[in-house]
């Protein structure tokens, strides 16, 4: 799914703050109401849709969280670019794994992995945290061209021995897959005493582990970043997540996750009492950026913009040189012969654009417009400007009079006349305007009609 992003062609000409191209920006999209409502639906907080029903996800027990799994699918197969597979294993587990291949290097294999089973009603933090911060990570980075090849992988049955893992592991080491580094998130939402600390567990003696460390150690340093947390690397870490189906085949890997070192994990642990409540939202937030960090780095971000100027009724994709198509993203259907750089929406509508340049295809934003149209608004209706094309009057003729503002734009957006209409018709000089196409706008009680002039 995409973000709606709501603008009006009206009095704006303005950049849309979309899908960003540095990894300080792809770093701060990480949002903390997404991740809010995901954890929420995710823990049974609240209701969400799962094929198509209204349902509570409350319990996410090993013979019991197969609407949980579908859940997963769901929102894995809302995104551009991933391929998602439903993995069975045995009777009751089944792993969710969406695959983003990369760009240039698609055997170069980064993961990102949390378990989303649990052992009792709710369990926020253990371990819809982590699965949360896998999803948001995805919704992201999914619309970002990367090189290497990244996997986020969400396993079953971790709390009965690491089974969904195991499975997983077992079969990339048959593959030889090239798996560089294995970040799992198990327990990110619990800081007790505000310290603002994090773990980071590697393996001892592991110098792909203990590199991964280091580079999570960095991103967490790197000061255009502006994070203000603080790291344990626990050295030798837990083996007890799924982090350790890794480290068993030989696959780097670390657990990144809330301080049990300083002993500050969740007191709820493995209860029902481990609700969304008791979780620190300021603290998950800036963990989940982190992790961000890391897996945009080690991805390899293509310089690829996906942005888009909203000029009047213009959109353009900021990306030169590229292949275009605009989507109409009511439908999801491409919008036949629009393929240019710029698109100039006529009606009402959500567009988007998908920019491919060589192998890298990126989809911008929904941005929708609003052409309030005069049928809109019944002090605007029966609005009527003549003559039209016009060379040196223009009459606006409002029928239902009521005190109105007038605005004369060009194609680019740009006022070139403004004034207030005084009568229930208004003859406007426009013979100092040069030729070619205006907007005119008819501004009533905040309402505003658009209507379309040629100036001759
Ligand atoms: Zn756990």
């Amino acid at each position: 799914m995409k973000n709606l992003i709501n603008t009006s062609i009206c009095f704006f000409v303005f950049t849309i703050v979309s899908f960003g191209q540095t990894i300080v920006d792809v770093i701060n999209q990480v949002n903390i109401d997404s991740l809010t409502l995901t954890i929420r639906e995710f823990s049974g907080e609240e209701q969400t849709i799962v094929n198509g029903n209204a349902v509570t996800i409350l319990n996410r027990q090993q013979a019991n969280n197969d609407l949980a799994a579908d859940y997963l699918v769901q929102r894995f197969q809302e995104y551009n670019n991933l391929t998602v597979v439903d993995q069975p294993f045995n009777t009751n587990g089944r792993n969710i794994i969406a695959t983003q291949l990369g760009q240039t290097s698609p055997n170069n294999i980064y993961m990102i992995c949390a378990h989303y089973d649990s052992v009792a009603n709710y369990c926020a933090d253990d371990n819809a945290s982590g699965t949360t911060a896998v999803i948001e990570i995805a919704r992201i980075l999914s619309e970002q061209c990367l090189d290497n090849t990244i996997v986020y992988a969400l396993w079953d049955e971790e709390e009965i021995g690491l089974l969904g893992s195991n499975f997983y592991a077992n079969l990339a080491q048959a593959n030889g897959d090239n798996i560089l580094g294995v970040l799992n998130i198990d327990m990110m939402g619990y800081d007790g005493d505000n310290d603002n600390d994090f773990d980071v567990d590697v393996r001892q003696g592991d110098t792909g582990s203990i590199g991964m460390g280091n580079d999570v150690v960095a991103i967490l340093n790197n000061p255009a970043y502006g994070f203000n947390l603080n790291v344990n690397v626990v050295n030798p870490g837990t083996s007890a997540s799924d982090h350790a189906s890794f480290w068993n085949r030989g696959f780097p890997a670390v657990l990144v996750g809330e301080s049990w070192e300083n002993n500050d994990q969740t007191p709820f642990y493995h209860s029902s009492g481990d609700r969304f409540s008791t979780l620190d939202l300021p603290y998950y937030h800036q963990l989940t950026k982190i992790i961000m960090g890391y897996m945009v780095t080690k991805g390899g971000l293509v310089n690829f913009s996906n942005l888009v100027t909203v000029n009047s009724n213009v959109l353009t994709a900021n990306q030169v040189g590229a292949n275009y198509q605009w989507i109409n993203c009511d439908n999801n259907m491409p919008i036949a012969g629009e393929t240019n750089q710029s698109f100039t929406a006529t009606v009402t509508g959500n567009y988007a654009v998908q920019i491919t340049s060589g192998s890298c295809t990126e989809t911008s934003d929904c941005i929708e417009l609003d052409l309030l149209g005069v049928e809109d608004f019944e002090i605007l209706e029966n609005v009527n400007i003549y003559p039209n094309p016009a060379t040196s009057t223009l009459n606006i003729d409002l029928p239902n009079y009521k005190t109105a503002q007038y605005k004369i734009l060009n194609i680019n957006g740009k006022t070139v006349l403004s004034n207030l209409m005084k009568n229930k018709t208004e003859s406007i000089n426009i013979s100092s305007i040069a030729q070619g196409v205006y907007f005119i706008e008819l501004i009533v009680d905040k309402k505003i009609a658009t209507l379309k002039f040629i100036k001759n």
